[in-house]
């Protein structure tokens, strides 16, 4: 089956290209040329032409623990599959799905399973259509108790090599970004043997003082979890690891921009702090993402979604954002221009855990993976594996 796709224009992770004809092949990318707004004559081939649109590589979001009613912990074929589908019609291509703090045992379990699906996803997705799990993000079980937010204080550990060893095993070698909190004894040594393995070390639920975030990126870190959130807060004569994330130009650094989890004007000083290089927007979406309000499960506890907030024990309890909604959110807040903000969902998710090979970009010969966006940033449509998967509901 051939499609073609014609929209303004076309970002492919690096340059734009005005007026583009992109041709599809199965779920290939063929060609892309320019097309200086002629009519499309493609006899046979399916034709969409996106108004007003520009069209950009599918998003990959590196912290997300379910939606569409599943918890990604839940490990089976039909929980990947319902997150993955409602994942690819709101723009998303492809995931790290995240664990919580949880039973080690259960933990591992998780892992195991999710080791088999990344290994197979036609268990997943026999039909093409939903996004894909392609490494696993370990948040937990190394995180501060003073900032753990949701996450159960009683399965909290402290930075252990032999367990960590453990849950890269369970893995497969899938798990590719861990949280940790830096001012844990031993958070250092587990840094620097954690990344030896390739698993990218993300600084966060933490109480760091500046000198203990520090020495986690002398270790390897190279990534802040959740900016703001489950932080040690900004202190003028002790900036720990908030002033430290932001000021550190290599460190890249997520936001879960809602709306909710912060104010506007911190997601400008994100955008001014971190930039178009080292910004990355996350949902931290759990499993009532994409459903009604409603009582859903984080792991193993209970969270209350009510009005767009997630919360259990009082505490923010992740989100019920999809990326494309992020986007439109910090395009608005910050007055980033589109082809910018969308590095913080493409190229800066796949450079810092290692999948430029596979996701972030557009390409010839690449997974017809795509996004129509409209000028704000809103979602016009999202293409997976050459399928139109949807264009957004009215929200
Ligand atoms: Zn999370």
């Amino acid at each position: 089956m051939r499609t073609v796709l014609t929209a303004d224009s076309l970002w492919t992770g690096s340059n734009l290209i005005p007026y583009p004809i992109v041709e599809i092949e199965g779920d290939r990318i063929a060609a892309i040329t320019e097309g200086f707004g002629a009519r499309v004559e493609h006899p046979g081939a399916e034709v969409h032409e996106f108004k007003d649109t520009m069209l950009a590589p599918a998003f990959f979001d590196v912290h997300i623990h379910g939606a569409a009613g599943h918890d990604v912990m839940e490990a089976t074929p039909e929980a990947l599959g319902a997150v993955g589908r409602f994942l690819a019609t709101r723009g998303t291509g492809s995931y790290l799905p995240t664990t919580v703090t949880a039973p080690l045992d259960m933990t591992l379990r998780a892992l195991d399973g999710l080791a088999k699906l990344i290994d197979h996803p036609d268990r997943i997705d026999a039909n093409g259509d939903a996004a894909q799990p392609i490494g696993i993000h370990l948040e937990g079980p190394f995180l501060s108790h003073a900032k753990c937010g949701v996450q159960p204080k009683e399965y909290l550990l402290e930075p252990d090599i032999a367990t960590f060893d453990r849950l890269y095993e369970a893995s497969g070698g899938h798990a590719r970004l861990m949280t940790l909190a830096p001012e844990l004894p031993g958070a250092a040594e587990l840094t620097a043997h954690a990344s030896a393995k390739g698993v990218r070390v993300s600084v966060g639920h933490s109480d760091a003082t500046a000198a203990e975030t520090r020495a986690a990126i002398a270790a390897g870190a190279v990534s802040a979890t959740h900016t703001f959130n489950a932080m040690r807060q900004l202190d003028h004569r002790e900036p720990g690891i908030l002033g430290t994330v932001l000021t550190t130009d290599s460190l890249y650094a997520e936001l879960v921009c809602d709306g909710i989890h912060q104010q506007p004007e911190m997601s400008k000083i994100f955008w001014r702090s971190k930039g178009a290089e080292r910004g990355i927007l996350i949902t931290d979406a759990m499993s009532a993402a994409g459903m009604p309000d409603g009582e859903y499960h984080l792991g193993n506890f209970a969270v209350q979604v009510a009005n767009g907030r997630a919360m259990a024990r009082g505490v923010l309890a992740g989100s019920v954002l999809t990326l494309d909604r992020a986007l439109e959110n910090f395009v608005r807040f910050t007055g980033a221009s589109l082809d910018q903000a969308l590095r913080l969902l493409t190229v800066n998710p796949a450079a810092m855990t290692g999948f430029s090979a596979e996701t972030g970009t557009i390409a010839v010969g690449r997974k017809a993976n795509l996004v129509a966006i409209g000028e704000t940033g809103k979602l016009a449509a999202s293409i997976h594996n050459g399928e139109l998967v949807g264009a957004p509901a009215v929200r």
